[in-house]
């Protein structure tokens, strides 16, 4: 079982996907990509609290 959490589900045409085993570890990676592919200069908690709620267990 994993946390996954795909950039196509935030809306962005990106066929990145953030892979865990805790929701914590999914949004890390999340928050990484964010910042260094798609130029966030912050990642909020908004963003954090929108995001966990996409985060699918496959
Ligand atoms: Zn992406």
């Amino acid at each position: 079982m994993a946390k996954v959490l795909k950039c196509k589900d935030v809306g962005i045409d990106c066929a990145f996907e953030a892979q865990g085993k805790t929701i914590d570890e999914v949004l890390k990676q999340a928050a990484a990509h964010a910042r260094k592919e798609h130029g966030a200069k912050r990642v909020t908690q908004d963003y954090l609290k929108s995001w966990k709620k996409l985060i699918r267990t496959v």
